[in-house]
Order: structure tokens, then sequence, then C-alpha cells
């Protein structure tokens, strides 16, 4: 294949010509049926110099940043924006964030640059750019200078993967883990295929097809199917393909109304097309065969009591009970202040059972009172209107903290978003009735277990924990748990996602659509291929 690279360039790196690699990204997980918008100052920034220091981290960017120390890389740093899952992103923010990272082209291509490289997540939707991401990339391939330069990078499993995403840009990988903690390991991986292209001078072409299946964040977990057996698929076909750089399986984001999402397959190889399309087709008939099995659901809190009473006690694990509550999933863009669970638990007079709420009011109040005190609280229930409303209740206030707290797991789903620590803000842990409440100031994915021991609540000795989440959670808890349920509440992230109001998806697409209307043998996939030579 024709090299669009100085083959001088690429040899002489090993005599100590260094690549100048652009680094940079922007991360948002949209979900568009929140209400509100999510402005520019809801991200969190580092540019230039900060960023660099991000070396060591444990997210994808410290990993690309530890590759290019280790390959002799010149990094030239830009600006990497991120912002956790939230509603429709302003225009706003998308323009700010554009604004900061052409300044930074601007001033770092006094010198020549070899490659740039994205962080991204793949589902960022702001109120005029149904595809973000795409529009950054198209923006970023017309920049004067890098038209013709090799563009890479890393993004989530959850990316609604577009179009214009595998047209802008030369390869782009995707996690292959849910929970995430593959995400540092991924951003290597990505950093070691654009190494690969500089140094042999070969372009990669990338292809894309879209089946028509939507699953809610509860299906795509990487441990279960149909997400295993894809994985599997996509790591066989890499083996028998050499010519495949990467095969990537994207589950998608259903709470992201746009024409991109749901899941897809995208593939990157230096070989023929109909082979690549060969093998996006077979993936796509994987998806069918098991699309009913993706759309996993909640069942009722009743039944989870119905079925521990009536449970062989002499089998029963020891370890708590983990209730997830998909609907108010803080990794999915749920408020996290959802009083489903904990109105459950009150009602069913569940002891030594536990939970987590984003209550920052409550907080600042309990911030004026000593551990001990009985103070009357309007619990939660604000951030959506599924929800129906505060909880009243009086607490005993059991410990302040400031919330900040390090990691325990530096390889979690967590870890691929905020690095080495998180920063719950100040938070109050309270007592109702033998329910411990976990009050923080900032919203916080239950991805990690330091959130409970930073306060002195240790995990393993409670009956039952409510989480707000869908899958990330799982490396997290699964080693202490006896057993996990997908608890049905009211909240903006439930899995029934034919109830939410698309406008923009393609159809027809499982589930909002039956199946029978999706014939296989009529499938239109949509392929697409960048623009190499
Ligand atoms: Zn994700």
């Amino acid at each position: 294949m024709e090299s669009r690279l100085n083959p001088q360039k690429a040899c002489d790196n090993t005599s100590g010509n260094r690549f100048r690699v652009f680094i940079g990204g922007f991360f948002h997980e949209t979900h568009t049926f929140l209400d509100g918008s999510t402005p520019w100052n809801a991200f969190r920034t580092v540019e230039g110099k900060a960023l660099t220091d991000l070396k060591g981290d444990a997210s994808p960017l410290g990993g690309v940043l530890d590759f290019a120390e280790k390959y002799a890389w010149n990094v030239a740093p830009s600006i990497f924006a991120s912002a956790l899952p939230s509603a429709i992103l302003s225009d706003d923010a998308v323009e700010k964030f554009w604004n900061h990272f052409e300044y930074h082209w601007k001033t770092n291509t006094s010198e020549p640059v070899d490659a740039i490289y994205l962080v991204l997540h793949g589902a960022g939707v702001s109120v005029s750019f149904p595809d973000v991401e795409g529009e950054l990339l198209r923006r970023i391939r017309n920049l004067k200078g890098a038209s013709n330069l090799p563009i890479f990078g890393v993004y989530d499993l959850h990316a609604n993967f577009s179009q214009a995403m595998a047209c802008c840009t030369d390869a782009l990988v995707g996690y292959r883990e849910n929970p995430h903690f593959d995400a540092k390991e991924s951003g290597v991986r990505a950093a070691s295929l654009l190494n690969r292209s500089l140094n042999s001078g070969i372009r990669p072409r990338q292809y894309l097809i879209q089946p028509p299946i939507i699953w809610p964040p509860t299906g795509t977990a990487s441990a279960s199917n149909p997400m295993k057996r894809l994985l599997q698929t996509a790591r066989q076909l890499e083996a028998k393909h050499p010519e495949f750089w990467a095969v990537n399986i994207n589950g998608g984001f259903a709470f992201a109304d746009s024409a991109d999402t749901g899941v897809s397959f995208s593939l990157v190889t230096d070989g023929q097309e109909s082979i690549a399309r060969e093998a996006l087709e077979e993936l796509s008939h994987i998806a069918m065969e098991y699309c009913e099995e993706g759309n996993v659901l909640e069942v009722p809190f009743e039944k989870v009591l119905f079925d521990l009473a009536h449970s062989d006690k002499s089998n029963v694990k020891r370890g708590p009970v983990i209730l997830a509550e998909p609907s108010d999933n803080v990794g999915g863009g749920a408020p996290g202040d959802g009083t489903g669970l904990l109105r459950l638990f009150l009602q069913h007079r569940i002891d030594n059972s536990a939970v987590c709420l984003w209550d920052p009011d409550s907080v600042a109040r309990l911030f004026q009172h000593t551990p001990g005190s009985i103070v009357a609280l309007e619990l939660g229930g604000r951030g959506s209107n599924f929800d129906k409303g505060p909880v009243k209740i009086d607490c005993e206030l059991i410990r302040l903290s400031n919330g900040d707290f390090e990691l325990e797991d530096k390889q979690s789903h967590l870890a691929s978003v905020c690095g080495n620590r998180f920063d719950m803000g100040q938070c109050a842990l309270i007592r109702h009735a033998g329910v411990t409440i976990l009050l923080t100031s900032n919203r916080t994915p239950p991805m990690d277990l330091g959130q409970w021991r930073h306060l002195g609540v240790n995990p393993e000795e409670l009956f039952f924990i409510g989480v707000k989440a869908a899958v990330a959670h799982r490396r997290a808890y699964d080693p202490i748990a006896s057993a996990n349920y997908l608890i049905e509440t009211p909240g903006p992230c439930q899995s029934k996602i034919s109830e939410f109001p698309y406008r923009h998806i393609r159809r027809p697409i499982y589930p909002l659509d039956p199946l029978e209307a999706i014939k296989l043998g009529s499938l239109s996939y949509n392929h697409t291929t960048n623009s190499n030579p």
C-alpha cells in the first residue's frame, strides 16, 4: 500500500530522529433524554504541560503518555477535556473545546508534527451536532497541515461509532472490556498501532457496519453474551487475519438519540476490502442471532426478597447482596440521587443495608452539625422527573469527610475516566433504621470500594448494598458479592429502552421495532471506508 509518509523519516526514527505526536482528546457520554444541557464548565480540562504530567496515570491518556516515553516520541500536548455522562452538550461546550484545541494546534505546528493521537468517548451529542466526535474529527482532518497526517486514537466500548469517525481517522481502537478495566491498555494498543504505522509507512483503512440493534447498558457486559461471543469472534478474526490491525466491538450507548446510536463493529486493516466486509458481516449475523439476549431488563425488588427467602441456605455464599439500580446509573448520565432503592429499603425495613446518594444540599446542612446529631433531612429525588421526590426522614450523622479518595483499583472503569483519585466533594455518612446512606456533593459512579472504606464502612459486612450502575460496578463488587440483581426502579437510565421517545435513531431497529420487521436477509449494512489511499 502506498505510503504518504516520507520513508526517510520513518527510517530515521531508529537513528534518533523522534516522531512528534500531537496528543489531545474529548470525552463525554451524552444522555439526550435528560433535562437541561451540559455546559463547558462541567468539563475537567488539562492542557499543555499539565497534560504531559498525566504520564503514569491509570487512564488511556496515561497509557499513551507512558508509551510515548518508552518509544521516545516527542509529545506535542494540546487539551484533554472530560466530563461525567450527563445531558446533551451545549454547542458552546463543543466550540470552547475546539477553540482550545485549535489554539494548541497553531502554537505547536511551528515544528512539523508526524501524527495526531486522540482519546475519545464516541457517544457525544450536542444541540446542533448529533455526532460530536465526527464533527471534531472532520475539523481536525481539515486543520492546516493535518490533511495527510495519520490520525489514531482510542475510544470507549459504548461509542455510537459513526461514518465520520471512520472517514476522518486512520485507526480508532475501542476498549474490549465492560467494566472498562482495559482502558489504559487500549490506549497503549492504539499508540502501538500508530507507532507501527509511523515506522512502516503503512496507512490502514477503516470499515464500519451498523446492524439494526440497540442494547441497554445492562446488555453490554463483556463477561456475558452477546458481547462475550462477539469479543471472542473479534479476537479470532484478528488471529486469523494478520492484515487486521484491530476489530472493534462497539456496544453503543442507547440513551444518546442519534442516527448512529446502537451496536456497531469497526475494523482497521491494510488488506482487501472484501475480506474486511465479510468479517463485519459475520459479526453482524452473530449480533442478530443474540440480539434478544442483549436486551437485559431489571426485576422487582420483591422478587429478590422472595428468591432469598426461598434459597437453599446451605448453599448461600457469604458476602453482601448487590442490588444494582440501572435506572439511576451515574455512569450512564443519571443524577445518582434517585430515591427508588432507598424507599424500598425503608418500606421493607431492610437492616444492615447501604446506598449512596448525590445530595450536596443535605451535605451542606450536615456540615453544620457534629457526629451523633439527629438531623431532619429531605434526601435526594431532585435530579430527575422520573423520581417521586425527596425522602423526608430523621437521620443520625455518623461521619463527615472531604470526599477525596485514592482508588483501590487503578485499572477500574472509574480509573479510565479520572485516573488515580476521585473527588466526591464534601461527604456525610448518615444512618436511619439500619440503612446507612453515603451522601456526596459530586456525582460519584459506584465503581471503587474506596468510596465506602474511606468513610469507615466495610462493604463486606453489609447485607444489601444498593449501587447506581448497570455493569461498571461489577469489577469492584463481584469479588465480595454473594449475589447480584438488577432492580427495577424509576429513573432516566432504566433498561426498557422502547419507552424512550427516540426521534433521530435509524429504523427499523431492535427492540424499538419487532424482530419480524427486521429481515436478516435484507439488512442494509452501512459500510464506510476512510479516505486513505
Ligand atoms: Zn463505556
